[in-house]
């Protein structure tokens, strides 16, 4: 193993453990109520090492084929892995058999990719919906207007558990701005749950920059990678 990511996370990892505390704390929330994802992507495999080493179990990645590899590395259930970046349909049939959560489903066809291949291999696929509440174009995920029918269509796609939704919020927006955006997630979630278990409980929002503000808003993922392991090359 690489001892530097080692070192390096038994700095890091005390430091967000405080950071969620705080946030969860000034939110009348329990700590255990957010799960921290481990954003490893772009980070070799000793990354991964010393996450594991380190009681970080939740792995986030972006590529099919980086996930692949480090699947490929450490056994799929030596982890929990989180597809977290954008995906292609013809890639959605290895990342159903590669991923436990596949966090960025980004459009209904995506997701009836998905349910196709649940079918024919009598699965399950654990999802959560994306959607863009940013209202920036260069951002993936479901236009924020139809969100709620797009979301209860595929929730009824068989073969698919949609477990919850996430979002991405704008680099370096003003605090404003990153309230409104993981603001209108929660509501259309809210908006959701009021017809059942339809959706599962899960909101992903928030990375290095925003975690905070977003478990003030209600999050249960946040997807941290740089703080955890420096700056990615
Ligand atoms: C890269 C990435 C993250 C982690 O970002 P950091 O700013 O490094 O914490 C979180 N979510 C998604 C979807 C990402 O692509």
């Amino acid at each position: 193993m690489n001892p530097s990511y080692e070192r390096r996370l038994s700095k890091t990892l005390p430091q967000i453990h405080d950071r969620i505390a705080e946030a969860t704390d000034a939110s009348g929330r329990e700590f255990e109520s957010v799960r921290l994802i481990a954003v490893t992507k772009a980070h070799p495999v000793d990354a991964v090492s010393a996450a594991l080493a380190a009681g970080l179990t939740d792995l986030g990645e972006n590529r099919v084929e980086e996930l692949e590899e480090k699947v490929r590395e450490f056994g799929r259930d030596f982890a929990t892995w989180h597809m977290i970046g954008h995906l292609q349909s013809r890639k959605a049939r290895r990342a159903s058999q590669l991923a436990h959560l596949i966090q960025s489903v980004d459009s209904v066809k995506l997701a009836n990719r998905i349910s196709k291949f649940a079918q024919e291999e009598g699965i399950t696929v654990r999802i959560l919906t994306q959607v863009n509440t940013s209202g920036e174009h260069s951002k993936s995920g479901l236009d924020m207007a139809s969100a709620v029918d797009d979301i209860l269509c595929v929730a009824e796609f068989p073969g698919i558990r949609v477990e919850g939704l996430m979002t991405m919020a704008p680099f370096g927006a003003d605090d404003k701005k990153l309230i409104s955006t993981f603001r209108v997630l929660r509501k259309i979630h809210e908006k959701l749950r009021t017809q059942g278990d339809v959706v599962g409980p899960e909101l992903s929002m928030g990375m290095t920059n925003d975690f905070e503000i977003a478990i003030r808003e209600g999050s249960t993922m946040v997807r941290v990678g740089t703080a955890l392991f420096g700056a990615r090359t």
